[in-house]
């Protein structure tokens, strides 16, 4: 029987079924698109060598464009976050998701785990473990396995489904093209009033974004060529995407789970807990979290319960610092505009800590006697 079912193999459950497959664990990993993700570049941040290697993965930095330069114009702000330009984390290499994808499913499938295309519907808590409607090649199959971790990405599928309530920052959403010409290898930035650009390179082409409010998402997106004078940039390295070359919304909002793990289930990545792409630590917690939540399930099932509440307490830490470090990189104001007030004030600490006080508070009511 196996042992665990994640569900979701972007770098998260990827990296958390490479974990339990080294420990020994019999692991599926159901994802709809079969763990590939489509060509999109990204910044690994600074530190994720380690990470990377350990996952037996060095290799794919070997591959990777460094990143050499950051360029930013970033207002009236001076603030130098970690060091480096105005707004932007620290930067490592340009990454692109697919070729991460191939290696990281590679390398699992090499370890013995087993890759299903298909989505996990329907989850049912029974005394042998989680009975799960999977579906696939068209077919509906119920399957009973005793451990489940929800790497599932933003929706936070399973987690939510058994109770967990996610708690979310101020609305956010990010403009995407991709622009497959040769990239040269500097990541570009550029503050605007009601929003940021950024250009990603990678082997692979550039991707570039706005991230903005999503009444000025729909703006940008029905004018691409960026006839917005208030979402206009000057930067010359964030390159102007050719007339009609697609683009896609996607929401990138900052966002944490009330409760990262229960009994039979951990949460882990983008599930448990999700960054605005300023901070760039989205991928560097997808691999690390995931690898850590893989290792604690393993410990759990060789018998230490508590092993998943700690990995839970130190997930929470993570978005925690991490929000509150956002939260930093906005308070610079480079605009004193509303977009970017919003975004300094955001509670998204003190929301969590409240869902989960009332949680306890709900959990320590007495049961009224019946009748
Ligand atoms: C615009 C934007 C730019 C970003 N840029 C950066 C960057 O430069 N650097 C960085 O570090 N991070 C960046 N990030 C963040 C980074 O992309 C994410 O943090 C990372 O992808 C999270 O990985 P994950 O495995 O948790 O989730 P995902 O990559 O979202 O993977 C989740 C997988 O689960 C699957 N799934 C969903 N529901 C089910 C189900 N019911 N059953 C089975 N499978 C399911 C999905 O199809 C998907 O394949 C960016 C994010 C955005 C939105």
């Amino acid at each position: 029987m196996q042992q665990v079912l994640i569900a979701g193999g972007g770098p998260a459950g990827l990296a958390a079924a490479i974990a339990l497959a080294e420990r020994k664990i019999a692991v599926t990993v159901v994802d709809p698109a079969d763990c590939i993700a489509g060509t999109r570049a990204e910044m690994l941040a600074q530190g994720a060598g380690a990470i990377m290697q350990r996952l037996g993965l060095g290799h794919v930095l070997q591959d990777a464009l460094r990143i050499e330069t950051v360029k930013s114009m970033w207002g009236a702000a001076h603030l130098q976050s970690h060091g480096t330009a105005p707004g932007l984390g620290v930067h490592g290499w340009g990454l692109d998701r697919h070729a991460l994808s191939i290696a990281m499913r590679k390398r699992a499938r090499t370890l013995g785990v087993r890759t299903i295309k298909g989505r996990i519907g329907r989850t049912v808590q029974t005394c042998e473990g989680w009975r799960t409607n999977l579906s696939y090649l068209s077919s509906n199959k119920a399957v009973t396995t005793p451990y489940m971790i929800d790497a599932t990405g933003r929706p936070g599928h399973i987690a939510r489904r058994n109770g967990a309530t996610t708690c979310h920052g101020p609305n956010l959403v990010a403009v995407l093209w991709h622009v497959a010409e040769n990239s040269t290898a500097v990541m570009a930035a550029e503050a605007t009033q009601v929003g940021w650009w950024y250009a990603a390179p990678a082997d692979q082409g550039t991707t570039v974004g706005f991230v903005t409010s999503p009444t000025t998402a729909k703006e940008v997106f029905n004018d691409p060529q960026g006839t917005l004078a208030h979402a206009a940039r000057t930067l010359t390295a964030i390159p102007v995407p050719a007339h009609g070359t697609p683009c896609i919304t996607v929401d990138c909002r900052s966002a944490v789970l009330d409760r990262i793990c229960d009994t039979g289930w951990v949460a882990t990545g983008d599930a448990a807990a999700a960054f605005d792409p300023i901070s760039s630590q989205g991928l560097f917690n997808a691999l690390s979290g995931g690898f850590f939540a893989g290792n604690a399930v393993a410990d759990a099932i060789g018998g230490d319960a508590e092993a998943p509440l700690v990995y839970a307490a130190l997930a929470a830490r993570t978005a925690e610092r991490t929000h509150a470090q956002t939260r930093l990189q906005y308070a610079a104001l480079p605009f004193d505009t509303a977009f970017w007030r919003e975004h300094a004030g955001h509670q998204i600490a003190k929301r969590r800590r409240t869902a989960a006080e009332q949680r306890q508070d709900q959990t320590a009511m007495p049961v009224p006697a019946p009748g």
